[in-house]
């Protein structure tokens, strides 16, 4: 539940996903709850981790405000709680970008390559965001034949995702983390403009530390590496310390 301080700003609940809920907020505007749980596998794996759910916040807030201050604009609005951040309201698209700078996780499996191998340039996928389909991964003809997403909102996001991996590579450079790949989503405003939505933490990028090569994201959680919260620590205090 909600900090009760703040919970007469919550509005009625929207939806409840795997890590967070949303509530209506004041004026159209969508209040993000992280919660503590944690699922892996299509939610087939699922467990509590306590912090989670600042810690993802923490660094989400982190990451969306080095991103406007590089000209890249996402849903954000402002923090309310340690748990809660108020969002504009978007048009969800319902896709998964994927962005790769390194080979791991299912590319890895898909193709039978080593995980760690250098993709130059990175790239970039697109899957369908639809759980009961597993979000399966769709070519970007799919997306506008199948799955009517406009060719241009599709050119759009790839151009985004690029500007936003150019600039997280030069942030968590300094922080002395290997960026491997990192899943995004976006949303419209009204006026037809996309946005960066979501999130943006350790559940959804591949981290591995520079100098050992650690794994501190949530692959711990996903194949048992090691303790979740001390990776997503490590993450947060070297981004603070680059951010200085
Ligand atoms: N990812 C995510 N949510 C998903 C699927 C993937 O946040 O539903 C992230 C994942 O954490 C990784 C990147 O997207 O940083 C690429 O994931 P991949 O396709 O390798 O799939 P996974 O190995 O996570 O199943």
């Amino acid at each position: 539940m909600p900090a009760k301080s703040v919970q007469s700003t919550y509005g009625d609940k929207i939806y409840e996903g795997k890590a967070k809920i949303l509530y209506r907020g004041p004026k159209d505007t969508i209040l993000h709850y992280f919660k503590d749980s944690a699922t892996a596998f299509n939610a087939q794996k699922k467990a509590e981790f306590d912090g989670k759910g600042q810690m993802n916040l923490k660094i989400s807030v982190l990451l969306f405000d080095y991103l406007k201050m590089h000209g890249i604009e996402s849903h954000l609005i402002k923090q309310i709680d340690d748990r809660t951040f108020e969002s504009l309201s978007l048009k969800m698209i319902p896709a998964e970008v994927v962005v790769r700078n390194r080979v791991a996780g299912s590319l890895a499996k898909r193709l039978g390559e080593d995980e760690g191998a250098i993709l130059n340039p990175p790239t970039v996928e697109f899957y369908l965001k639809d759980d009961a389909k597993g979000d399966p991964l769709v070519s970007e003809d799919l997306m506008v034949s199948l799955f009517h997403q406009k060719r241009e909102d599709l050119l759009r996001m790839r151009e985004l995702a690029l500007k936003i991996n150019s600039a997280l590579l030069v942030l968590f450079q300094k922080a002395k983390l290997n960026l491997i790949d990192f899943k995004l989503e976006f949303g419209k405003t009204p006026g037809g403009k996309i946005l960066l939505a979501d999130e943006i933490s350790p559940d959804c990028c591949r981290l591995w530390d520079m100098a050992t090569g650690e794994k501190l994201d949530k692959d711990r959680f996903r194949h048992d590496l090691g303790d979740l919260m001390t990776g997503y620590q490590i993450v947060y205090d070297r981004l603070i310390e680059a951010l200085k």
